[in-house]
């Protein structure tokens, strides 16, 4: 078992037993993947919850993520902003998801 299956298969229990907000996870259950690596995926745009959802704009907002610095931003291609309180927990939760997949790169690195 890798990082990431170990991750998920946490994040999956703590999740069932109401102690791990959806938003705070840093691995996607539907994609099994870290939340960085799959957020630009349609499904993770939300527009009730707006997640990644412009609402002025009635758009899903665009992913850029530097993967190298670290960087995740999501931004309205039309109007540049629509980042709501949700999108800003999403935009954590990737950022967190970053830093985890990183050390299970350097882990396996060094383990090889
Ligand atoms: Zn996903
Ligand atoms: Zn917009």
């Amino acid at each position: 078992m890798n990082a990431l299956q170990a991750r998920l298969a946490f994040e999956d229990r703590v999740e069932d037993m109401g102690v791990l907000d959806a938003d705070d996870r840093v691995t996607c259950h539907v994609h099994g993947r870290w939340i960085h690596q799959c957020v630009a995926s349609p499904i993770h745009v939300n527009p009730v919850t707006r997640h990644r959802w412009c609402r002025d704009c009635e758009r899903a907002l665009t992913v850029v993520i530097d993967e190298l610095a670290g960087v995740v931003t999501m931004n309205c291609s039309r109007c540049g902003g629509g980042v709501s309180g949700a999108t800003a927990h999403l935009l954590t939760a990737c950022r967190a998801s970053l830093r985890a997949s990183g050390r299970d790169a350097r882990s396996t690195a060094e383990a090889a």
